[in-house]
């Protein structure tokens, strides 16, 4: 990707042999969503993280097309935390 402000995880730790793995969690009920091993990279302005799999979400019914932005031309669906539906 072109943009600088889409990182890989690790990169954003400054410490390539840090190997720290960590989980993604529902800021509303602390469910568990994702984890590292399915992390693909994040979106500090965006505020964004993608990952390949989550766990315990809701998939919305629309698929959105981004047409503005970093993420332009990309298709998405909202997802909700399965726990608490947020
Ligand atoms: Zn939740």
């Amino acid at each position: 990707m072109e943009s600088n402000d889409f990182i890989l995880f690790k990169e954003s730790q400054g410490n390539a042999t840090n190997n720290v793995e960590y989980v993604f969690q529902c800021q509303n009920c602390n469910s568990i969503l994702g984890d590292t091993l399915n992390y693909v990279c994040s979106n500090k302005k965006m505020e964004m993280v993608v990952l390949k799999r989550a766990s315990n979400v809701v998939k919305g019914n629309h698929i959105y097309t981004s047409k503005l932005g970093d993420d332009v031309g990309s298709a998405y669906l909202l997802l909700n935390c399965g726990g608490c539906e947020v």
